[in-house]
């Protein structure tokens, strides 16, 4: 069968473009892929469309019932699952089987229960002369726009919530990395989501994805991406006016206080920064690690990243496999490169392995210091496996450095001080703030961003505000044919 688009409960072959699939981690052709065309995203919007009063109308429980069976099917062929979003992302094994695919089953699991507990105000009298409530209603047919770093989890963070609070859904995946989001669709159907309910379309963003958020039939947009692509679709939903959700990109910083469990702080410092080859919106990319500690924090942090087996991603040892594709490779070594020529200093890594992993879009953990705050290691969003490290002197100075960049994702503080936990808590602008961690999310949590992160909420109940619309209704309790607040209007005489 071709699996190329899932259009109304069955795989088809995009009339579009052909486009070569790669491993990224061998350079390997593994197969093909035929894009959408215009009329493809037509069919699959129509689709949801004729999909949404059924599916809208269903009880909580109806739907809940369904999304069970759903998570039941992903759970049955986790293994496929993983094994696939390995194949095309070059991310290792253990993460993929051990993270992205659990997580996509609790997330499942959670929003069949989240389809039961869509709160609203009770029914009550609240001065309108009448009995009002508040009802909860799906917006309509979302169309939703996925990035590459973790295809299946940002597939799952956008179907979920929508289809818990009763819209359907069109998803176009990154362009090279549609498998999982199909499967994940497949899934879906054959666990007994009714045809229409998700639709997967894929293609190139530029085409594809502008013209399904331009849409006249979708409702609203929810995007996971970067900044830039992020306020491009905002200015094309704003055309239509549609309702619009954005999940950008991040620079996390990581903050070190002087009374810090420094060997805590350096192991975290290491997960929260290699993670998915620091391909994730929320990785530690800038360490702040206050004077007294910095020398031992950044030799700790050498060590363990000197340490990491990168490799075959295919083999459960390997802890960091390829990044995305080799130009994404060449441009995170670009940043490195363009450091070390201005003068930093390159203490682990900053080098793609040769030897048996030449072919392959691999980069060695990375730690940089003896650069300035403004350079662009610390300012911009590099999206490979590189921390950078900087000294501070002062609490304030730490807070104000964390705070120094466009983005507001995510953050951690790493300190044994309650006082101190709860400042940089409270004023490091990111949706997230973890004290001594870095990176665990839960389905139960929102994760959203702060300035150039975007706004609203991925998983939790908070997400399910993006996708639904609130609608008071009032019932007249005054059987009068005059209401008394008429009067403000006109008297009768
Ligand atoms: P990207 O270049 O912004 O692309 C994201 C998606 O948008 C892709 O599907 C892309 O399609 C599509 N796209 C590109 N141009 C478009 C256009 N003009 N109109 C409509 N769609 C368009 O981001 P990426 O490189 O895939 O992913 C990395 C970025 O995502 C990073 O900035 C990262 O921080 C961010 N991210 C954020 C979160 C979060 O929760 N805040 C989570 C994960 C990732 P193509 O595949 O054709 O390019
Ligand atoms: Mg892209």
């Amino acid at each position: 069968m071709e699996k190329h688009l899932f259009i109304d409960g069955a795989y088809r072959r995009g009339r579009g473009a052909e486009a070569t699939c790669i491993d990224p981690a061998t350079g390997k052709v593994t197969g093909t892929q035929f894009y959408a065309t215009t009329e493809d995203v037509d069919d699959a919007v129509a689709a949801a469309r004729a999909a949404l009063p059924g599916w809208s109308s269903r009880t909580p429980g109806e739907r809940s019932t369904a999304m069970l069976a759903f998570a039941a099917e992903v759970e049955r062929r986790a293994v496929e699952f993983a094994a696939l979003e390995t194949e095309q992302t070059g991310k290792s094994i253990r993460l993929a089987s051990g993270f992205d695919v659990p997580g996509t089953i609790d997330n499942i699991y959670f929003f069949a229960g989240a389809a039961r507990q869509l709160g609203g105000l009770a029914a009550g009298e609240y001065g309108t002369g009448g009995t009002s409530m508040v009802r909860r209603e799906a917006v309509g047919v979302i169309g939703s726009i996925a990035p590459w770093n973790y295809p299946l989890q940002m597939a799952a963070w956008k179907i979920l919530p929508a289809i818990a609070a009763g819209n359907t859904i069109v998803l176009k995946p990154a362009e090279n990395t549609p498998g999982t989001s199909l499967l994940f669709a497949e899934a879906a159907g054959a666990a007994g989501i009714p045809p229409g309910v998700i639709n997967i379309v894929t293609g190139r963003g530029r085409e594809i994805g502008e013209y399904l958020v331009s849409h006249q039939d979708v409702a609203m947009v929810s995007f996971t991406g970067s900044t830039a692509v992020g306020r491009h679709i905002m200015a094309c939903a704003a055309q239509s006016g549609k309702r619009v959700h954005l999940e950008l990109g991040g620079k996390a910083p990581l903050v070190v206080f002087d009374d810090a469990d420094v060997e805590a702080a350096a192991h975290g410092a290491v997960a929260g920064a290699i993670i998915n080859g620091g391909q994730d919106c929320t990785a530690a990319t800038r360490a702040y690690v206050q004077r007294p500690l910095f020398q031992a924090f950044t030799t700790r942090v050498a060590e363990l990243m000197d340490a990491v087996v990168v490799g075959d991603p295919t083999d459960p040892d390997t802890d960091l496999g390829s990044l995305i594709t080799h130009d994404h490779r060449d441009r995170v070594a670009g940043f490195v490169d363009r450091a070390r020529a201005a003068g930093a200093s390159v203490l682990a890594g900053g080098y793609a392995p040769d030897g048996d992993l030449a072919e392959g879009a691999f980069y060695r953990p990375t730690l940089i210091t003896g650069v300035q705050q403004d350079s662009e290691v610390v300012q911009d969003e590099i999206f490979g496996p590189v921390l950078v490290a900087l000294p501070f002197d002062t609490d304030d100075e730490g807070i104000d450095l964390a705070n120094d960049t466009v983005y507001g994702l995510a953050a951690s503080a790493w300190t044994r001080d309650v006082s101190r936990s709860m400042r940089a808590s409270a004023e490091i602008q990111a949706g997230c703030v973890w004290i001594n961690d870095h990176i665990p999310v839960v389905s139960e949590l929102p994760h959203g961003g702060y300035k150039a992160s975007g706004f609203g909420n991925d998983m939790s109940i908070y997400s399910l505000e993006e996708y639904t619309n609130i609608k008071h209704v009032s019932i007249s309790r005054d059987s009068a044919a005059h209401k008394e607040w008429q009067d403000t209007v006109f008297r009768v005489r």
